[in-house]
């Protein structure tokens, strides 16, 4: 059953056509990576898929929401869906608490006292139980982007979308925000990740989508990494390693 899908999508930026009929689904529990060179479109449908971006053609439905619908629920939407960038975005004026009780008092109009709880479960899931008191600039960058991504279980969403969230940050600490992931993939998290990190991909996606110049070059399941059927998947992953 699938949860996301992009038929034949079309995104331009003026007169620069930047995905062109792109059509990928990811079903329920199932881990994508989204794989291809820098400016080969891979943020791009991301921002589509949350409406970030409003595509010039084609369709994607998530959730049962019709993202190119004009009258789409963006709230409802954003509810269902958790984005998670390399910069983090947390406010630096704000306790990690706080940072994570915002969205639910704000938009969800969650009770304190429940709002709290929740900061606190979804702390102790990404291993940070003890920084609720901690402001931003008091931990480290992976344990800022552990808590950003805290922020968005906070909302209860039904997919995530990550976009290079390893990407700034050293090794040591690249493995922390990985094995965050991959716990969340194991409780049965629907996500699509755009990662370099290969080595991730091979072990945790399902599926993986390789874009190239604006297209879907190639996909299929995580084989495709050790025998790609493309000279350009083929040198993607030589580059990569
Ligand atoms: P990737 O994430 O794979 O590196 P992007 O989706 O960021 O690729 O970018 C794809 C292409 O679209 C690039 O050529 C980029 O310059 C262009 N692009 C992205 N966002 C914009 C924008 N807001 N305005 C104009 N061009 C853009
Ligand atoms: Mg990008």
């Amino acid at each position: 059953m699938s949860i996301i899908t992009l038929n034949n999508v079309q995104k331009s930026f003026g007169e620069i056509s930047v995905l062109n009929d792109v059509s990928f689904s990811v079903d329920k529990g199932q881990v994508v990576a989204l794989i291809g060179a820098s400016g080969s479109g891979k943020s791009t449908a991301l921002r589509c898929i949350d409406r970030l971006e409003v595509i010039n053609g084609g369709s994607i439905e998530v959730c049962g929401h019709r993202v190119d619908d004009p009258h789409l629920d963006l709230r409802r939407l954003r509810q269902d869906v958790g984005i998670v960038f390399q910069s983090y975005n947390l406010f630096p004026h704000l306790t990690i608490e706080q940072n994570i009780t915002l969205g639910p008092l704000s938009v969800k109009k969650q009770p304190k006292q429940d709002a709290r709880r929740l900061a606190h479960s979804v702390l102790e899931q990404v291993g940070l139980a003890d920084k609720a008191e901690s402001y931003p600039e008091q931990l480290s960058g992976g344990q800022q982007q552990r808590a950003a991504i805290a922020r968005s279980l906070a909302m209860k969403p039904k997919v995530m979308l990550f976009d290079e969230v390893t990407s700034a940050l050293d090794p040591k600490l690249t493995g922390e925000v990985l094995r965050v992931i991959e716990r969340l993939a194991g409780s049965g998290m629907t996500m699509i990740m755009v990662t370099h990190e290969m080595n991730f991909a091979r072990r945790i996606a399902d599926k993986v989508v390789f874009m190239h110049q604006g297209r879907v070059h190639e996909s299929g399941d995580a084989s495709i990494l050790q025998q790609p059927a493309t000279s350009e998947l083929q040198d993607f992953i030589s580059n990569e390693l």
